[in-house]
């Protein structure tokens, strides 16, 4: 662009450079007609001195002097330059002044010859001059070694010029009796570019790669959007299958009891004598844990069902619930070395006793599994039951290892889980069969070590 743009101003420069040579072309061939009158016409023979009225015709002209036959010039260089007009037939340039910017013209005659002394700076028609007098073109007349400025231009280098090449014109003017060559320049640098354009075209440019970007962010985002939807699809196929998993979960352990206690009872059958009692306690706990199991199925369908669906709430004593939890819980107590430290205030809560048998083996599970990595001397598992604004409080506080920070945010989010094997569903199936008791289930971290649940439940109503 700026290459382009400098050729159309060169263009434009070369244009400008011959309708100025053609100007001062001109005017010096008048200063050739002058003469030509004045020798021709004579006008001393009259009274008037040309000097007086040539001036008011032709500014430019300073002085003019007429040798009358037999007569001196008042200046050597004019009687030179007469001889010298003699003999070409035509005026002859004498004496050139560059510092006081005149010069000299003689014209021999046959009798009477003129001279013209010529001011440079009136001589150039300004009116017509087709480039800016205090503008970027420097302007001479050379002749030999002077050099008569008509105008000075600019600088050649830095910000003006100097960056690319600037634009020259070197031509003689059309006169031979003022064989002056007329030069001039102009220098091109960073300040003729054309910046505005440049600015546009920049613009324009970061305008469409904005739009580009835009495009492209839009595109991502749709990508994005497909993606998840995709994800969301896959995530729903995924929880179905994990909510199998957690029913399975769930009824494992009752169902591996009832396998456990039938054996028992088979092999007891063998017995001679027969331990009826025992044998009645297996089947007995058999028979329990299938209705456990029954009851997880019952409980999974209220839950499916949602809040509407309305548990079977009844009165518990929230100590004996804690104790039964850990009664399951007994043979990991015994290998972590762990002797549970109640506090009970002695308070009974409305609740499923299944949901709060369910809600009570995950946080003591869970304590249990967060001891199971740190030192012996540092395990304890604390458990304190009161009343607090008229509801039903347990805390679980344990020694563990503490809620991890990417686990806090999301503790009771489904499948959220640091567990290798975790289902990371035992939290958020206990929150939300709080909730549908009409209690809470919250979480955080001690301030020494290890984690705090607390579970709030409604109080019993007095029957
Ligand atoms: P899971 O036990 O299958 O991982 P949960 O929902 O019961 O699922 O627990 C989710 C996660 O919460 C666990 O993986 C564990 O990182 C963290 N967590 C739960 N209880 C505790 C606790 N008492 N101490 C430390 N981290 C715990």
């Amino acid at each position: 662009m700026v290459r382009a743009d400098i050729a159309a101003r060169r263009e434009a420069f070369q244009s400008d450079a011959r309708t100025a040579h053609r100007l001062l072309s001109q005017r010096a061939a008048q200063h050739d007609a002058i003469l030509a009158t004045l020798v021709l016409l004579d006008p001393m023979a009259a009274d008037e001195h040309p000097a007086t009225r040539l001036p008011a015709l032709y500014p430019q002209v300073l002085q003019v002097w007429r040798r009358a036959p037999a007569a001196d010039w008042p200046l050597a260089s004019l009687a030179h330059a007469e001889g010298l007009s003699r003999r070409a037939a035509q005026p002859a340039l004498a004496a050139l002044d560059a510092g006081a910017g005149h010069y000299d013209l003689v014209l021999a005659g046959l009798a009477t010859s003129f001279a013209l002394r010529i001011e440079l700076d009136r001589w150039v028609p300004w009116a017509d001059w087709p480039f800016d007098r205090g503008g970027a073109v420097k302007a001479e007349l050379v002749h030999g070694t002077q050099r008569l400025l008509l105008q000075s231009g600019q600088p050649a280098s830095g910000w003006h010029g100097g960056v690319t090449p600037g634009f020259v014109f070197d031509k003689a003017l059309d006169t031979p009796s003022q064989p002056f060559v007329l030069h001039l320049q102009r220098a091109t640098g960073p300040a003729d570019w054309p910046w505005l354009r440049l600015l546009t075209m920049a613009l324009a440019v970061s305008l469409m790669a904005a739009a580009a970007g835009a495009f492209e962010r839009q595109r991502q985002r749709r990508l994005r959007a497909e993606q998840l939807l995709r994800l969301a699809r896959t995530a729903r196929l995924n929880a179905l299958g994990e909510l199998a998993a957690g029913v399975a979960h769930e009824l494992n352990q009752p169902l591996t009891a009832v396998v456990a206690s039938t054996q028992a009872a088979r092999r007891l059958l063998d017995d001679e004598p027969l331990p009826r009692s025992t044998l009645l306690d297996a089947l007995g706990h058999a028979s329990d844990q299938a209705r456990r199991a029954a009851d997880v199925v019952a409980r999974l369908r209220r839950l499916v069902e949602g809040p509407g669906g309305a548990t079977a709430v009844q009165p518990v004593v929230l100590g004996d619930a804690v104790r039964g939890a850990l009664g399951l819980l007994q043979p990991e107590l015994r290998r972590l070395g762990l002797v549970p430290d109640i506090v009970d205030a002695g308070v009974s809560v409305s609740a499923d006793p299944v949901a709060l048998e369910q809600i009570l083996h995950n946080l003591l599970n869970n304590a249990l599994q967060a001891m199971d990595g740190v030192p012996a001397a540092q395990r304890r598992l604390r458990l304190s039951i009161d009343k607090q604004a008229g509801r039903g409080v347990l805390r679980v506080l344990d020694g563990g290892t503490g809620l991890a920070p990417e686990v806090l945010a999301q503790l009771f989010q489904p499948f959220t889980s640091t567990k290798a094997g975790g289902l990371g569903l035992g939290l958020s199936l206990s929150e939300s069969l709080a909730i549908a008791m009409g209690g809470s289930l919250t979480a955080q971290n001690r301030q020494d070590q290890g984690a705090e649940f607390r579970l709030e439940l409604p109080l019993a109503t007095a029957p």
